[in-house]
């Protein structure tokens, strides 16, 4: 059924490393003809504009694909880092203790362990399982819990629902059979807790939750699709949703960017509803609904319990949804972490926000394109309530481009870092509360590396010139601090605020110093630190050892690499010589004098 096969996606060859993408940093009006124009920027164009290009002018896709306009880069093979791959899923889980007392734990699922945290912020690990020594897993109860057995010892896990205790389930056989490949199926079922799986029958894998649907599955049911697919599908099919127990059937279109579902009403195609790729969090095989052809879409509005043709179209399915979905949240991290990797703080911090907020991150280099309200299905991005129309009055998150109602929208207002970064827009415009809470809990976090996202920015505005400049003079001052015996560097962390970033790369921004750009009081917060750095280094007897005397002029004042205004270092040797010394020499004469030591060495 699907129109467009998987072997459409784009994939690089394995010697293409790097996307040639020349001239996507735009700035300006003045560089309309080569550069996206700013507010056009989508959020999978995320990557052009933080990959840096090696080969410029390449074209990153041939034309015909172009035209097809998406491609899902397999980032993988690629063979960028991550922090957030090779988790295959992490949330909340109770296990009972000895006493029979249920205590929280923050579960992580690795393709190799499942680790519980008694504090996800400290990251204290109490347990280790090793999957290789699971032996059994089953769900025990329609609340949610379910059991492992490690070894023999039995781990008595319960989950927020049965949806969630499923789904932990179902990672957890996936990563088994994984790690496990001599695992045969058959031997795996032997392993499990006995269970009703007659043919043809749903499998009750718990008796107080009997299912009953009003339809036998596969048995007279319709798929043939009689309309033109959507223009931007993937792929599009009939599939029967669970609908209080009844299976009816509806179109579903899958895009890069939503996964729409259809239904038709005398011959015409009704958006029914509509998921942007950022709320669904999961794609689950579910053979507990009939078999094979069953699978479940968890988005964070609903959990989706679907029935496709086959089992085969239920497998296309599944990889095509999880491809997207990775494609997705893939560009937006690396775009952020790319070219310098974070701290495992940040790591720890980004973890967290993840869970629910994480498609948000997307959005912080890159400006939203609004899409309008018929994109959403006039619902509510934050709790699907009825926006527009006769109801309540619908809210433009400037952050997300996104619609939200007035609950999820109470007007706080915020700079949009995307927008400083792209347009030099200081503008405080209204945020939906997600968007303003997830701002809030990043805010310290050096996140933004303005190399990679938008160079541009120092050399079009006076303010960012000047902010750079006062970032490379505050990181060599920070090298003569750091290697002093002194203790002045303690006197300068304490003036940092906990932005230590600022000794390290002079390039990294977070939503905070952004903020305080855009309010003007930056300048003054690094005028500050360099003039307690540079007074100390001055009258620092350990510090002006390690100055340099210009060794064209010779005079006996002693110069510095911060001096940027009277001084300058050779390229090669990072000699510091007086600027005006170095415009009327030739050459470097330390640069010379190794040359000339070298070519004795060699004649000898
Ligand atoms: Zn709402
Ligand atoms: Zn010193
Ligand atoms: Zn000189
Ligand atoms: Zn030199």
């Amino acid at each position: 059924k699907s129109w467009i096969s998987e072997d459409d996606f784009y994939r690089p060859s394995p010697g293409e490393s790097s996307e040639g993408m020349a001239n996507t940093n735009g700035f300006g009006p003045e560089e309309a003809g080569e550069a996206p124009a700013p507010g056009l920027i989508s959020a999978l164009d995320l990557e052009r504009l933080s990959v840096p290009s090696s080969e410029s002018g390449k074209p990153k896709m041939s034309p015909e694909r172009e035209q097809k306009g998406f491609s899902v880069v397999h980032r993988r093979q690629m063979g960028l880092s991550n922090p957030f791959r090779g988790l295959l899923k992490l949330g909340s889980l109770e296990r009972r203790g000895a006493m029979g007392i249920w205590k929280e734990f923050s579960c992580e699922l690795s393709p190799l362990e499942l680790r519980l945290f008694l504090d996800h912020e400290e990251r204290i690990c109490v347990e280790t399982y090793s999957l290789l020594r699971c032996e059994s897993l089953a769900l025990t109860h329609s609340d949610g819990r379910f059991e492992l057995v490690f070894l023999g010892k039995k781990l008595y896990l319960r989950a927020p629902s049965r949806d969630e205790a499923e789904d932990w389930l179902d990672r957890i056989r996936e990563a088994l059979h994984k790690c496990r490949p001599q695992l045969e199926e058959e031997e795996w079922e032997t392993l499990e807790y006995p269970e009703d799986s007659g043919e043809g029958q749903p499998v009750q894998s718990d008796s107080t939750a009997l299912l009953q649907y009003s339809d036998a599955p596969g048995s007279s049911l319709d798929w043939t699709l009689a309309h033109e697919p959507e223009l931007d599908a993937i792929k599009e099919a009939v599939l029967y949703v669970d609908m209080d127990k009844t299976w009816v059937p509806f179109i579903f279109s899958l895009s890069l960017e939503t996964l729409k579902c259809f239904k038709v009403r005398n011959s015409d195609k009704i958006l029914s509803n509509s998921y942007g790729i950022e709320t669904i969090q999961d794609i689950l095989p579910d053979t507990s609904l009939g078999g094979p052809a069953f699978f479940k879409v968890i988005t964070s509005k609903a959990v989706l319990k679907l029935q496709a043709e086959n089992a085969e179209e239920a497998a296309s399915w599944r990889e095509l949804v999880r491809e997207v979905l990775m494609s997705y949240l893939e560009s937006a991290e690396e775009a952020l972490t790319l070219g310098g990797s974070l701290d495992g703080h940040s790591q720890v911090v980004l973890k967290n926000i993840v869970k629910e907020n994480g498609f948000l991150l997307q959005y912080l280099v890159a400006i939203p394109v609004e899409k309008g309200l018929d994109s959403q299905s006039y619902i509510c991005a934050g709790c699907s309530r009825q926006i527009g129309f006769s109801f309540t009055k619908p809210k433009l998150c400037a952050f997300s481009g996104l619609y939200y109602c007035d609950s999820c929208h109470r007007d706080e207002e915020t700079v949009i870092p995307s927008r400083l970064i792209h347009n030099w827009d200081l503008t405080k415009r209204g945020v939906c509360r997600q968007a303003f809470k997830f701002l809030t809990q990043i805010r310290n976090q050096p996140l933004i590396d303005l190399k990679l996202v938008n160079e541009s920015l120092y050399d079009h505005v006076e303010r960012m010139g000047w902010i750079r400049q006062s970032r490379e003079q505050l990181k060599l001052l920070g090298d003569y601090l750091i290697m002093c015996r002194s203790g002045a560097l303690k006197e300068l962390s304490k003036r940092l605020d906990h932005r230590h970033y600022l000794l390290e790369c002079p390039h990294k921004y977070s939503v905070a110093d952004l903020r305080q750009i855009a309010d003007g009081v930056f300048e003054n917060f690094l005028q500050s630190l360099l003039q307690f750095a540079s007074h100390h280094v001055y009258n620092c007897d350990l510090c002006t050892q390690r100055g340099f005397i210009c060794q064209i002029c010779n005079s006996s004042d002693i110069i510095f690499p911060f001096e940027f205004d009277t001084t300058t270092r050779c390229s090669e040797c990072k000699t510091v010589f007086h600027r005006d010394c170095q415009a009327s020499a030739k050459s470097c004469p330390r640069c010379e004098r190794r040359q000339r030591y070298q070519r004795k060495l060699e004649a000898e």
